[in-house]
């Protein structure tokens, strides 16, 4: 069997492509702009390349971008001044703040410092909960963008197996609490699992949230199952530096019914769900509709 690719790439372009339609119909009819502020704190390479991205794409969908780059020595009641003001300012619909933060500032203090409607990634302690009782809230969008593939590829998810790879809070975590909102019986595993492979060989829905170059082998792929893998490694193949996911795609694509690549798979509808949950904020924030 050969898997089915999951074009996520494709996904995000028709995701982007609806909330530029929204974005044009609220400047048209509203004169209102949804606007995202992304917080950089140091000069982490990879970090920069995400807000360089995430900033274009906010302007390609006709959302007003606002960068703020600190410096790494950024002192705690500085950034979290900034964020007050974000907070404050009615032309900033969402608040995203771009981890990791250099180790002198307390993440999970800074994060609840958002005001949770503009908390676009979702990692708000109030969005945390309000996700686990399976009420209204902003979904972290690495989460959501593999759901949203899940769901476009399987229809309903209801009593499948599904297997999440990895407990963290921005992705194995809520994404095993969407797929429990869906009806999935979930198993969350992590470094303390006992028999992995037996336990992804239960899937029929495996996510990758691990963080290791193809940890995971095609035989602990059950037969016809999805895979989606979260996974962004760098290594070196043949003296170039490439990216690969947390699962070997070669051998786990001859055992899968569909499986992302990486790239092209989970990392543009992180972005595209960013886009829209900036969109969907500014909805919120204004009393309007909020799109589908
Ligand atoms: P974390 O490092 O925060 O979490 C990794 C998880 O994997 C932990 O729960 C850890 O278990 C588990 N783990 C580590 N080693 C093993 C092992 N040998 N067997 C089983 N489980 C293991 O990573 P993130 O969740 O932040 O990210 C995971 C991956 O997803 C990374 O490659 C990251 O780059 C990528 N990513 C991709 C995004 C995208 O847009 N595509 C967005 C965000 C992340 P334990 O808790 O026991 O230590």
């Amino acid at each position: 069997m050969t898997a089915k690719r999951i074009d996520g790439k494709a996904f995000a372009a028709t995701v982007r492509g609806q909330v530029a339609e929204h974005v044009a119909r609220l400047k048209a009819e509203r004169d209102l702009v949804p606007g995202l502020a992304v917080v950089l704190v140091g000069e982490d390479p990879a970090s920069e390349v995400y807000v360089r991205n995430k900033g274009k794409q906010t302007l390609e969908v006709g959302m007003n971008s606002y960068e703020h780059k600190l410096p790494a020595d950024t002192a705690e009641a500085d950034l979290l001044a900034l964020i007050a003001r974000l907070n404050a300012d009615p032309a900033v619909h969402g608040i995203l703040v771009q981890l990791p933060l250099p180790g002198h500032l307390n993440s999970d203090l800074v994060i609840n410092a958002i005001d949770p409607a503009k908390d676009v990634d979702g990692f708000h302690i109030s969005n945390v909960g309000l996700l686990g009782t399976g009420q209204k809230s902003m979904v972290p969008c690495t989460p959501l963008g593999c759901l949203m593939m899940l769901r476009d590829h399987l229809g309903s998810l209801s009593g499948k197996n599904a297997v999440v790879v990895g407990r963290s809070n921005i992705v194995g975590k809520p994404m095993a609490q969407l797929l429990l909102n869906d009806s999935c019986t979930v198993t969350i595993a992590h470094s303390r699992t006992a028999d992995l492979p037996a336990v992804c060989r239960g899937a029929d829905i495996l996510i990758a949230a691990v963080g290791r170059p193809e940890m995971i082998p095609g035989d602990w792929v059950k037969p016809g199952a999805t895979v989606i893998d979260v996974g962004i490694n760098r290594v070196e193949r043949d003296g170039k530096m490439r990216l690969v996911g947390d699962v070997d795609f070669a051998s786990a694509s001859a055992v899968a019914g569909a499986i992302t690549p990486v790239p092209g798979g989970v990392g543009p509808m992180t972005i595209a769900c960013l886009l829209a949950n900036t969109l969907t904020a500014c909805c919120r924030a204004n009393g309007l509709p909020e799109p589908d």
